[in-house]
């Protein structure tokens, strides 16, 4: 592969502190990539690593000039972590994977099988996890379904990172600058033909985790809020619900006092006073929730849409 000519396949690996798994990760991944008979590189992005694993890398590019590494000058998550790699691979498919081997390298010709047949992005899908604690299962459960029905777009439930993308898909992607980004989420926003793939999910190779439920906690806010405006329409709409029961009720006895069925106490007053003031700033806490959704959204500056081809004469072109 001549710096020049760019890659049929790129694998993006994110990584932080590996140096435990990343020699069989290597390896591993080179035999299967030999086997399939493509140009490709492999780019490696080290998101801050204080371990070996960006010694053991920079040796690696010494002797195989497949690799690559985009070394991050320090730590900045994994989600920009792997956006870092997507703005930096040549290929005309892009995979993305795991530096643990949780996402096996075996699915990659299957990938390139369904890219050919024209799938502009194939994710895997993980039909069985292996070894991870119940909880972790049971709230990426959780979130899934909830994702499921509250976001915009529909993000397939269990689906990692690890996926294939067209050159196509990257340039869309390469126009998306919001932070905090979710790649997977962003990358179902984006469109065009799409197929998941199921795989059985691996426990890690070696070394540790680096998702503890405060980070995933994060990361379920930082998608809810990009991908679903649901929050605040639920919290206008129970505005709007405890306005009109509100409205009823001061009514109802407002009426009874005129006609003297009912004694109005001070303190009666007063609670009517407090209940249509509290209202009032229920409502007002409503609408400002509302711009600010409106706001946010404008602040992502998202492409408005994203042309898949033009249709002239019966003939489709890509534009
Ligand atoms: N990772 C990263 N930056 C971080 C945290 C994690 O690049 O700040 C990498 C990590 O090295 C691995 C991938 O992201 O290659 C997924 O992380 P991990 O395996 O710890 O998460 P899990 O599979 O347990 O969800
Ligand atoms: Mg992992």
């Amino acid at each position: 592969m001549s710096a020049a000519a760019p890659p049929v396949l790129s694998v993006v690996i994110p990584l932080l502190n590996e140096e435990d798994v990343l020699e069989t990760t290597y390896s591993e991944l080179k035999r299967h990539l030999d086997g399939i008979n493509e140009s490709y590189e492999i780019v490696f992005v080290d998101d801050g690593s204080t371990d070996r694993s960006r010694a053991i890398l920079a040796a690696k590019s010494l002797v195989d000039p497949t690799v690559r590494v985009v070394a991050l000058s320090r730590n900045f998550g994994h989600e920009m972590a792997t956006t870092a790699g997507l703005h930096h691979a040549r290929g005309q498919a892009v995979i993305v994977m795991d530096a643990d081997l949780q996402d096996p390298p075996d699915l990659i010709p299957e990938f390139l099988k369904r890219w050919r047949e024209g799938y502009l992005v194939v994710y895997g899908v993980r039909a069985k996890r292996e070894r991870e604690s119940t909880l972790k299962k049971l709230t990426s459960f959780l979130f899934y379904r909830l994702m499921g029905r509250i976001a915009d777009v529909p993000i397939p439930p269990d689906t990692g990172d690890f996926r294939l993308m067209d050159r196509r898909v990257l340039e869309v992607y390469a126009k998306l600058n919001e932070d905090p980004r979710f790649f997977r989420g962003l990358i179902t926003w984006i469109g065009f033909k799409q197929i998941g793939v199921p795989f059985i999910r691996r426990p890690r190779l070696a070394g540790v985790t680096k998702y503890r439920y405060s980070r995933l906690l994060k990361l379920a806010l930082d998608t809810i809020t990009a991908f679903s405006t649901l929050p605040s329409l639920l919290i206008t709409i129970t505005a709007l619900l405890i306005f009109t029961l509100s409205v009823a009720l001061t009514a109802g006895v407002l009426l009874l006092w005129s006609f003297g069925e009912l004694e109005l106490p001070g303190w009666g007053w007063a609670a009517l006073g407090f209940l249509a003031l509290w209202n009032i700033q229920f409502l007002a806490l409503a609408i400002l929730g509302e711009y600010l959704v409106r706001t946010h959204r404008h602040t992502q500056r998202r492409p408005l849409y994203i042309v898949e081809s033009i249709i002239e004469n019966g003939q489709a072109t890509i534009p």
